[in-house]
């Protein structure tokens, strides 16, 4: 069967890899020189089943009205009236209750804890070098409430079965030394000792290589238009220079799928929430963290990638606007600053943003459409480097018509409301816009 996969950010590189697997005639599509290089280029770094979990939780509209504000606030959000951004906060608001959540965590555990045992095997076929540790990652309270909080979230790890260490201050200093300088900053941790780290970036851009040998074609610099429609099924994909055409397609496009989705009738609820990151050389490794370090207060992550630290977080409700706002790179840097102030050479740090395709209910959109021939696999929000692996493997194996290794019914795009059907128009084109 031929597979045409739009995006080759991790998603669709890890969808277009299994397909292969699957013996697939596979080509990607993408409009830059290179995979990986707009959302998937510089994240936190975690791959991290153990956090998976929406940001639709209780509490949250009222802890966002105080992040919003504090001086290094986790959440800034645009005033500009939008009618996109208005619906995405409506929408993740209705989720901020105890049953959404339960049920939308248990979605995300699923899908990312297939994503774990899928890496580990991708890992063993491949044998990618991509600055990848497995040395768990650790979430530092501060307060006795954030203590009190984290209880729910180790119930529910409990339920799931899933590994973790409620630490003391010594604890998370036996896990991250380089905390011994901070200690009094701190009051306990929750570590997640199954977690990794990597760079997704370098994963992305040597699984390329993988699947060219499994005969994966990559159409780089290639921007794509429109979609045509024949007889209610997708007929080709219109780029720049050509027409492409397969049996089947999937919309892995990360932020921009949307506008894609939007003219042929499907409204994808996925919105751009924009974060930030730097990446700086260590200089000091015995000052460094030696895997992932998440500060509860500012909800950034400080990730240990090689001889290089990554230090990620905020979320920006301001559209598809990429541009670096200083303020931000104050806030990521006033974190590793607090923590591990004699690390890294802070001169050096690169700055970076790129925008988290977020569902409302923090799952993300991997199945079927409306539209026979047209899979999403999209919509992976805070954490799609762990759970890309499992969503391509499953995508994969819906699209091969195989039985799945986990249950999918509730992670399709048809878990939001009724979608238009796509309007029958022979060899219409319909431009992205
Ligand atoms: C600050 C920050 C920190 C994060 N930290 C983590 C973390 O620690 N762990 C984790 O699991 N996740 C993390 N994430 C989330 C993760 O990075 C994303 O969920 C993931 O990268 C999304 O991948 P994607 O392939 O869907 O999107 P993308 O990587 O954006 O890929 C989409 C691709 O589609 C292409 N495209 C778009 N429009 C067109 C078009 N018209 N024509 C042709 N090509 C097009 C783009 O060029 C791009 O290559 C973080 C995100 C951010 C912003």
């Amino acid at each position: 069967m031929q597979v045409l996969v739009l995006g080759s950010g991790i998603i669709g590189t890890t969808t277009a890899y299994y397909l292969a697997l699957q013996g697939h005639q596979v080509r990607v599509i993408d409009r830059q020189a290179t995979a990986g290089l707009e959302t998937s280029f510089a994240n936190a770094g975690q791959i991290s089943p153990g956090y998976a979990a929406p940001w639709a939780a209780p509490g949250i509209p009222f802890k966002a009205i105080k992040w919003m504000l504090s001086k290094h606030s986790p959440l800034i959000v645009n005033p500009k009236p939008d009618w996109e951004k208005m619906k995405f906060i409506t929408r993740m608001f209705t989720q901020c209750n105890e049953k959404s959540y339960t049920t939308n965590k248990s979605r995300m555990l699923r899908l990312a804890e297939y994503s774990r045992l899928s890496l580990q095997q991708l890992n063993l076929d491949t044998g990618l070098d991509y600055d990848n540790e497995e040395k768990g990652t650790l979430q530092l309270f501060r307060t006795r409430k954030q203590v009190l909080a984290a209880q729910k979230d180790m119930a529910i790890l409990d339920k799931f079965n899933m590994p973790y260490e409620s630490l003391h201050v010594n604890g998370c200093i036996d896990a991250e030394p380089a905390l011994a300088r901070v200690k009094h900053k701190f009051i306990a941790g929750l570590r997640l000792p199954m977690d990794q780290t990597g760079d997704c970036y370098k994963f992305t851009d040597q699984l390329v290589e993988r699947c060219r040998k499994l005969g994966v074609i990559f159409e780089f610099n290639t921007e794509i238009k429109s979609l045509k429609i024949e007889n209610n099924q997708i007929h080709s994909v219109v780029t720049e220079t050509q027409e492409y055409k397969a049996d089947k397609y999937v919309v892995a496009m990360g932020s921009f799928s949307n506008k894609l989705l939007k003219t042929i009738g499907i409204n994808s609820p996925v919105y751009p929430v924009k974060g930030y990151s730097i990446t700086v050389p260590v200089i000091n490794p015995d000052a460094s963290p030696v895997s992932t370090i998440m500060d509860e207060i500012h909800k950034v992550a400080i990730t240990r990638l090689g001889d290089r630290i990554r230090v990620a977080g905020t979320a920006e409700l301001n559209g598809h606007n990429l541009e670096l706002n200083e303020k931000r790179r104050a806030t990521v840097r006033h974190v590793i600053a607090d923590l591990f102030p004699d690390a890294a050479n802070m001169q050096q740090d690169e700055f970076w943003a790129g925008l988290r395709p977020m569902t409302p209910d923090g799952t993300p959109m991997v199945g079927a459409t409306d539209i026979p021939n047209l899979y999403l696999n999209t919509g992976h929000g805070t954490l799609g480097w762990t759970m890309s692996f499992g969503s391509g493997r499953l995508l994969a194996d819906i699209i091969s018509g195989n039985k799945t290794d986990i249950r999918y019914d509730d992670l399709s795009i048809h878990r939001y409301k009724k979608q238009k059907r796509a309007i029958e128009k022979p060899g219409r084109l319909i431009p992205v816009g």
